[in-house]
């Protein structure tokens, strides 16, 4: 007979103590082997990093479960095939299976598979990348009270990517598609969302307020007049209005200002 309690090294049997000695490995628990492609190894200890390392686990967890304990989550995966063959989320290992996990890295069109329209949700330290995205014309959902389980609600009802900097975040699994940023600086941010979902052919710049994600449009400047600062009516006839918010822009200085972000991101055809 044995007496096993993975918990707990002593347990109370009747009149006696069981006491496992350290060196006797848990009946429960076993060992799968696991490597990670690619962008997944940001997510790692630098040790674990394109090696194969081996990771213990007990049976009632999922491979999902097992991947995302390990530090990555299911949001940036592709696919994970145990010994060669390709599984769901939900399969369970077995011992000594061997694991690889595969992230996106050039096949980025499977990533959007499913999803209509290229639209997105923000964590809430992501206001500045929030205003890039609008600026560029993208559907962004951004408020600084916005909690994780909301983002994450918000995600699965409208089928919006998730940009964030919260890797926990990315593990909720409702999410459909997701985002972790890698660089913590907004221009890199918007260049790494621009290149990870493919975003050049649908940038329409100045078409969304930068403030409340309505939409723009060109309004004559007599309806808006009485907004306008005294220099700004002096000095320009070109005038938009958010139809939300009621916002209005002009092509100013911050107007330039955009424009050479926008030449940064995308080159001088812009
Ligand atoms: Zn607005």
């Amino acid at each position: 007979m044995v007496f096993v309690n993975c918990k707990k090294p002593e347990r109370l049997l009747g009149l006696f103590i069981c006491r496992i000695p350290e060196s006797i490995p848990c009946a429960m628990q076993q060992t799968a082997e696991f490597y990670f492609h690619g962008s997944l190894n940001d997510f790692l200890r630098s040790k674990k990093r394109k090696v194969w390392f081996s990771y213990t686990f007990s049976g009632h967890q999922t491979v999902k479960d097992m991947i995302e304990a390990i530090a990555v989550p299911h949001a940036e995966i592709r696919e994970v095939l145990v010994n060669g063959k390709a599984v769901s989320f939900s399969h369970r290992l077995q011992r000594e299976d061997r694991v690889e996990v595969y992230p996106y890295d050039g096949r980025e069109e499977l990533l959007l598979q499913g999803i209509g329209d290229l639209k997105f949700v923000l964590d809430v330290l992501l206001g500045t990348l929030a205003k890039s995205l609008r600026m560029l014309g993208f559907d962004t959902l951004y408020e600084n009270t916005f909690t994780d389980k909301a983002i994450a609600g918000i995600a699965e009802a409208e089928q919006r990517i998730v940009l964030t900097r919260d890797v926990n975040l990315l593990k909720n699994k409702i999410i459909p598609i997701g985002y972790w940023l890698r660089s913590q600086h907004t221009e890199e941010q918007l260049a790494e969302v621009i290149r990870r979902f493919r975003l050049v052919d649908h940038i329409k710049p100045f078409t969304r307020c930068m403030v409340c994600n309505g939409l723009i449009v060109a309004v004559p400047k007599d309806a808006v007049l009485e907004q306008l600062p005294p220099k700004t009516r002096l000095y320009f006839e070109e005038f938009y209005q958010c139809t939300n918010c009621l916002r209005v822009y002009w092509k100013g200085s911050h107007y330039e200002r955009m424009q050479e972000l926008i030449k940064r991101q995308l080159g001088e055809n812009w």
